[in-house]
């Protein structure tokens, strides 16, 4: 129902619509995010009225469940779980059981001794944690302990006496650990599991989570108080999770897992490892037969795949909860497509279910099937791709090491809440523990990060840093490969290949293309990267800069040899060598693109990034040359700037050094000969003046470059076209694009350097400051990664209204990083740009945004 989720949080406003669809859930109520907000409003206090209500909504709850909070004989037990608006997996903690004291546990005792301990044990256990915030470690130790010392490896072999026992010894511990004991009372309980609901909304771990998934503090959580459901009561019991369809495949099945006489987080904190749910048919048929019906019912009503909660008491099925289910990247391609043709879903809709940012994974290295591997072990596959790493232990050192640039696998034997920061940084996750809904399982798809858990065959010693797997230890630091796609654990470094395209997801970008009004262009500079770009549907090339084309091995020097020439004639010398190379390139881009767009960008960046700067490369090029080792130091001291991004760069380099874009455009010119002789594809070259700011730059560029195709033409008889444009990369260039666009056939913003100029802000920099200015808002995103709308963009709008008022037919684009960046591309798309050019590896994600950008704009 609308605005549930935003009053109930996610979790309570599920359970409400459940419970409208009649399924069976355990009776109970919602304290709503208003009291949240209200708390943090009021200096942690709660409204007047919220202890009356509570009281009379327990009222109620007793009613229909026929028992009494707080009542000896017959009482009524609850669970207090927190739910915010979207589910944050792991980050609010929930009291099971709360309404125990001795006194009831004494009276259930005399009916079911076992359940009534075991019970009593989980909620002094968690009330402790959660709500005293009693060093869980330390409370894990009286079970370890009493387990140890009656020589019982599993939960389940405890007996009632244990489990008394266990309780004894976790009260006394409790105490020790926090100075005060459970409360007695069950009303104190409630009132301080519910605090301490709220509160965990501003624990660190919950900020960080909300940081890194844009979350607005705003919204506070909401608390549900419910009965409990128990599915540790008897053998005819069991608790268990579960996906409507397969998370990590899509195969249309119902998936899970369940453990018989478990409660709660039994099942995904691999305390044993739980069965599939399929099993569930044989031992509880009924209650099997009723999931699958609640799984199409509740997929027919979110019109998506649900992760579900259950409890079976006494044979009963009981739903916990419902939310839609976090996906690997494939299966969210799969299901996407098959609820399509189960008509459960549009077009539209199916081509909008699938993130941008997440199919780049598609185009991710698996490790292939040519390589022998020699598998160490094997583990349950929970998020695909291959991962190769050194081996860590430690969440915080795993950050450490990413620092350094190093490649890591967070190795642990399960992970929690605690390790995300860990498990963001590494290359791949693999626990000894846990199954396909464990907490690492869900965290690795949510990330798109290959996975393994469950490879039991693995004994991790945190103390010694290593992991023994049939009778191999693993060090730390020492590489390991990880396979999330069939769960193979490999001792050493196993190359990885690329994948072949993916009929699925084609499928789903052809329909985006039908969609998107935005043409997708590559930023490539090589003819390897125009092939690739063209593979994954780029329909042109919208930036190659021509200066990688000197960085290799053998070139930069004849680069180094014409800048540091004495005059232009010594300069000329070298670019005849340099002419010779660069059109052997641009025939390839050429050929590769099959007369699709290529834009060509001359030389932009400051002349001293291609300076020798270690001595013994200088005393080379000075032989070369045969100058000084001295003289040639004073040349390159002559050519350092200061501030070289605002130096002589960019067209500047073209005015001050004309031989050089002769040389270039002389490359490119006779490129075009050569292949349109060759192969009669029509081409359509464009020719892109960097760092442009007056028109008058442009104009005295453009008679060059006219003067050297005019004079190829008359040499070698061929009739080329080609465009010149210019790159709008200066504030300056932007207010009089009206100006330039009179010479200037076409625009494209680089808006990386346009970010840099317009905020003044040097991105190879901003790591000193960026981060602290996200942290305190003052920007909402990092600018150099989705386009500063208000400031930038407004340039950009400008830039093209000023520029199309002057020629209609003017081509706008933008070639910066943003072009592969969903949100941006949402932007360009709005404003009514021609195209985005991004990164080879990004074009899928431009073409799917750029198609979502139009559907949105529809809905
Ligand atoms: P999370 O936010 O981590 O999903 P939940 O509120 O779902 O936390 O609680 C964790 C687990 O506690 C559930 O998966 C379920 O097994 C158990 N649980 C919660 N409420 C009840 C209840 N009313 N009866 C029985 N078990 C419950
Ligand atoms: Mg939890
Ligand atoms: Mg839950």
């Amino acid at each position: 129902m609308p605005g549930w989720k935003e009053l109930l949080g996610g979790k309570g406003a599920n359970l409400a619509q459940m419970a409208r669809l009649g399924m069976l859930i355990p009776p109970g109520f919602t304290i709503s995010t208003e009291v949240c907000t209200y708390f943090y409003q009021h200096n942690q206090k709660y409204p007047k009225e919220l202890n009356f209500q509570i009281k009379s909504a327990i009222a109620m709850v007793e009613k229909s469940r026929k028992s009494k909070f707080g009542d000896v004989k017959n009482p009524l037990l609850l669970s207090v779980r927190s739910g915010a608006r979207v589910s944050m997996p792991g980050m609010m903690d929930t009291v099971l059981n709360l309404g125990m004291n001795d006194e009831i546990t004494k009276e259930l005792a005399k009916t079911n001794s076992r359940f009534a301990w075991n019970s009593y044990w989980r909620f002094i256990f968690m009330f402790a944690d959660v709500v005293m915030e009693a060093e869980k470690a330390e409370l894990d130790k009286i079970l370890n302990l009493i387990k140890k010392e009656n020589g019982l490896i599993q939960d389940l072999e405890l007996s009632a006496e244990d489990w008394k026992e266990t309780t004894r010894r976790l009260k006394i511990k409790v105490k020790e650990l926090t100075g005060r004991e459970v409360p007695q009372n069950p009303w104190d309980q409630l009132l301080e599991a519910v605090g301490a609901v709220f509160k965990s909304w501003n624990t660190q771990r919950a900020i960080t989570y909300r940081r890194l998934n844009k979350i607005p503090e705003s919204w506070g959580t909401a608390v549900n108080v419910q009965s409990m459901a128990f599915g540790n009561l008897n053998d005819d019991s069991a608790s268990g999770v579960g996906f409507t369809r397969n998370p990590s495949t899509g195969e249309n099945k119902l998936f899970g897992e369940f453990l018989q006489k478990a409660q709660g987080e039994d099942v995904v904190a691999g305390i044993r490892t739980p069965n599939p749910i399929s099993e569930l048919k044989e031992r509880f048929p009924k209650c099997f037969k009723e999931l699958l019906l609640i799984s199409k019912k509740l997929e027919s009503y979110f019109k998506d795949m649900q992760d579900i909660e259950f409890t079976i008491e006494n044979g009963k099925l009981w739903m916990l909860q419902t939310r839609t289910g976090k996906r690997t990247v494939q299966a969210a391609v799969k299901m996407a497509l098959d609820m399509e043709r189960e008509k459960l879903i549009s077009k539209d809709e199916a081509v909008l279910r699938i993130s941008p940012n997440s199919i780049e994974s598609f185009f991710r290295p698996s490790f292939g099937t040519k390589v022998k591997k020699e598998v160490l072990a094997k583990g349950l596959a929970t998020s695909p791709g291959a991962a190769v790493g050194e081996v860590v232990f430690d969440p915080k050192e795993a950050e450490k090491l990413v620092e350094e640039d190093i490649k890591v696998i967070l190795v642990r034997d399960e992970t929690s809440p605690d390790d995300i920061h860990g498990m963001a940084v590494s290359e791949g996750i693999l626990t000894a523990r846990g199954g396909m809904t464990s907490h690492a399982a869900l965290v690795a798809r949510g990330m798109g990060k290959p996975c393994i858990v469950g490879c039991e065959a693995m004994k991790v010693d945190y103390k010694k840093e290593q992991f023994s797997v049939g009778g191999k230890i693993v060090k730390k630091g020492d590489k390991i490969s990880i396979d999330g796609t069939n769960g193979n654990v490999i001792f050493g470094e196993v190359p990885t290949v690329l994948p072949e395209a993916s009929g699925d997801l084609e499928k789903i970008l052809k329909w985006a293309d039908e969609a998107r009004t935005l043409k997708v262009y590559a930023n490539a500079d090589t003819p390897l990267q125009a092939e690739q770009a063209r593979k994954f549907g780029a329909e042109g090339i919208g930036l190659c800069r021509t200066e990688h084309m000197f960085f290799e091995k053998d070139r930069i020097e004849i680069f180094q040899q014409m800048i540091l020439g004495k005059d232009k004639s010594e300069r000329e010398r070298s670019l005849e060598k340099i002419i010779v190379l660069q059109k052997g390139d641009f025939t390839e881009i050429f050929e590769a693109m099959r007369g699709l767009p290529v834009i060509i960008r001359l030389l932009d960046p400051p002349l001293h990034e291609f300076l020798p700067k270690k001595d013994t490369d200088i005393k080379r090029i000075s032989q070369k040359l045969s100058i000084s080792f001295e003289e040639l130091k004073v040349r390159i001291e002559g050519l350092r700037e200061l501030n070289p991004m605002l130096g002589h760069r960019g067209c500047r380099l073209g005015i001050t050094f004309p031989e050089i874009y002769q040389a270039q455009v002389r490359a490119i010119a006779e490129a075009l000969c050569d292949v349109s002789q060759k192969s009669r594809i029509k081409l359509f070259p464009k020719i892109m003046i960097p760092l442009v700011m007056e028109v008058e730059e442009f104009k005295i560029i453009r008679d060059l470059i006219d003067e050297v195709f005019s004079e190829v033409r008359k040499n070698r008889k061929i009739k080329i076209n080609y465009k010149i444009g210019t790159m709008i990369e200066l504030p300056r260039a932007a207010i009089v694009a009206g100006e330039i666009a009179k010479e200037a056939e076409f625009f494209s913003f680089g808006t990386n350097d346009l970010t840099q100029t317009t905020l003044g802000i040097s991105r190879d920099d901003a790591g000193r400051f960026l981060p602290l200015y996200l942290e305190k808002k003052i920007f909402k995103d990092d600018p150099f990664v989705s386009i500063d709308e208000k400031g930038v963009g407004e340039l950009i709008k400008i830039g093209k209204e000023r520029g199309r008022a002057k020629r209609k037919d003017l081509e706008v684009g933008i070639c910066g990083e943003h072009g592969g960046d969903p949100s941006s591309i949402e932007f360009c798309s709005k404003v009514g740009l021609n195209y985005v050019s991004c990164s080879p590896f990004r074009v899928p994600v431009a073409r799917l945004a750029a198609g979502q950008a139009v559907l949105k704009g529809k809905k």
